[in-house]
């Protein structure tokens, strides 16, 4: 195939104890997956169903890198989120059937320009600016699935310069990981590289420059991420 120019970057996540990476595809974000941010946002909890915005994989940002403090923003948030990646096909799956879908586990933040998030909040538009943020997805190493205790009492935790932020438990969340694989397999011919986002607890902040976020969840490979 003749490219007009080069293709673009394909992203991979390293996974512990392997020489093999995991490529990215999609990177799918669940809104407000945890009562007490919800709380803090001054929003009610939608329990109808979950509900997703998306990041581009291009967004992608390893773990343990420093990155320029993003440019249209004066209130840049860390997000402290637990990752799933999907390891094999599913459309339609029922919850019982989809923790199958799940290739491994990870650390993510979900850094939000939350100015520019309001703005599409208070005019009714999209919150791409505010989500689709260059550097903005960071994702730490997999862990398999197999080596992974059942998602519940894990605890999920973020400080930043040594002060903790976040602190609360995988079970906090809303929605379990089963539930929004089986409803975003609705909507989405789901296939390995497909990763979750899914949603923060209460404490997400403001980073300035020179920040440094160290955060993990029980079990799972660490995650740090520095601003400059
Ligand atoms: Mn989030």
């Amino acid at each position: 195939m003749d490219l007009l120019f080069d293709a673009p970057r394909l992203n991979a996540l390293p996974v512990v104890g392997e020489d093999a990476l995991y490529p990215i595809n999609r990177i799918f974000c669940v809104g407000r997956n945890y009562a007490a941010h919800a709380a803090e946002m001054g929003l009610e909890v939608d329990r109808e169903a979950p509900w997703y915005f998306t990041k581009s994989a291009q967004a992608y940002c390893p773990s343990g890198a420093t990155v320029p403090y993003p440019p249209g923003t004066a209130n840049y948030h860390h997000e402290m989120e637990l990752v799933v990646a999907i390891g094999a096909p599913g459309f339609e799956v029922s919850v019982a059937a989809a923790d199958a879908l799940v290739f491994g586990y990870g650390c993510g933040l979900d850094m939000t320009r939350r100015d520019r998030q309001q703005d599409g909040k208070d005019n009714r538009r999209p919150w791409s600016l505010g989500k689709d943020v260059e550097n903005g997805a960071v994702l730490g190493a997999l862990t398999r699935a197999g080596d992974v205790a059942a998602i519940g009492p894990q605890r999920i935790h973020l400080s930043v310069n040594g002060d903790v932020r976040q602190d609360a438990v995988l079970s906090d969340m809303i929605w379990s990981v089963a539930e929004v694989i089986s409803h975003l397999s609705q909507y989405y011919h789901l296939i390995p590289g497909d990763v979750i986002m899914t949603g923060t607890p209460a404490g997400v902040g403001p980073m300035v420059a020179g920040d440094v976020i160290a955060c993990g969840i029980d079990g799972l490979e660490p995650l740090t991420h520095t601003l400059r």
